[in-house]
């Protein structure tokens, strides 16, 4: 057990999945084996503008459609692929998918900006921009529709490399966001060096936002300081509407969370992009 596994997510992942080292070892082989299957899926959340309520863009979030246990979340696979060298892998197959999609809804006249979580290992693959590139040019979909999610402390582990990795990306044209903002200790620094277009405000804020005054404040300076920086502020997790109305007096721009919708696939998606377009129409239309 490495130290990374007595702590955090490995270790309830340990004890909920699987309870042995070993066990642990058979879901690498078995997940290798699922990514080249095609047992990964993704499912697809909108983000909505605050102003006018449109479908501006969408998240896309890795699954296992495992064979025998059904639907797995990324909590309980993604630690077993950082930790057996999958990880790289995993996004590949992720941003194929995603880049993919969005030729798809593009061709059926559905414009969306889609984003991608990325992990430390991957910023510290040189390679990445270039095969990015040829991936987004093989299906012409322009590079500013696609956005990389980065978490803060992906951020931390080797900010030269990354930083290196996550500049030529964004002069690829690719969009870069800052994911679960607030929950890193370097999240200032990180502003002042890198380049981001966009800013996702940490669920623990949008959660705490009505009932905590100093969620509130800091949920205010970070989307004046994000507009100062000329970054989109989108809120993650927003359950309820007094939220999203609260959100909306902070002057927050975008807004995602099980208020609009869950998760859901690329099909199931389509739908509701139609559903939500109709009922965003004024009555007699
Ligand atoms: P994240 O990037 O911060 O994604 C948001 C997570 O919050 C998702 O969980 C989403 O389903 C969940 N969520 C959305 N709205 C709400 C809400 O209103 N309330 C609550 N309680 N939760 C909400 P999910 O899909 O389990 O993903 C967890 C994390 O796994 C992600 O956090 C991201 O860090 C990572 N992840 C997901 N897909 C990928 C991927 O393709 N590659 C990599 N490297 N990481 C991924
Ligand atoms: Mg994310
Ligand atoms: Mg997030
Ligand atoms: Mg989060």
């Amino acid at each position: 057990y490495s130290a990374k596994r007595a702590g955090g997510g490995w270790a309830i992942y340990d004890a909920e999945v699987h309870g042995d080292g070993e066990h642990a070892l058979r879901t690498a082989e078995d997940l290798r084996r699922a990514i080249s299957q095609g047992e990964l899926v993704l499912h697809y959340q909108p983000q909505i503008t605050v102003a006018d309520g449109e479908l501006a863009g969408v998240e896309a979030l890795v699954r296992w459609q495992h064979p025998g246990l059904g639907l797995l979340l990324p909590g309980r696979f993604l630690p077993v692929a950082e930790d057996h060298g999958l990880i790289g892998q995993v996004t590949w197959t992720v941003l194929q998918g995603a880049v993919r999609q969005s030729a798809e809804w593009r061709r059926a006249g559905l414009d969306l900006r889609v984003s991608v979580n990325v992990s430390a290992t991957d910023l510290l693959d040189p390679d990445l921009p270039r095969a990015l590139g040829a991936l987004l040019l093989q299906h012409r979909v322009p590079p500013a529709r696609l956005v990389l999610e980065v978490t803060e402390t992906t951020l931390v582990r080797d900010q030269d490399r990354a930083s290196q990795v996550l500049a030529e990306l964004a002069d690829l044209g690719v969009a870069t966001s800052i994911d679960d903002f607030g929950t890193g200790w370097s999240s200032l620094a990180q502003l002042h060096r890198m380049r981001f277009s966009e800013l996702k405000l940490d669920r623990s804020f949008t959660r705490d936002l009505l009932t905590h005054e100093r969620a509130a404040a800091i949920t205010a300076s970070t989307v004046d300081l994000a507009h100062a920086l000329g970054l989109r502020v989108v809120a993650e997790g927003v359950e309820d509407a007094e939220t999203l109305a609260r959100l909306a007096s902070l002057g927050c721009d975008e807004s995602q969370g099980y208020w609009h919708a869950v998760p859901m696939p690329a099909d199931a998606l389509v739908e509701w992009a139609a559903h939500h377009r109709e009922e965003a129409l004024p009555r007699g239309w």
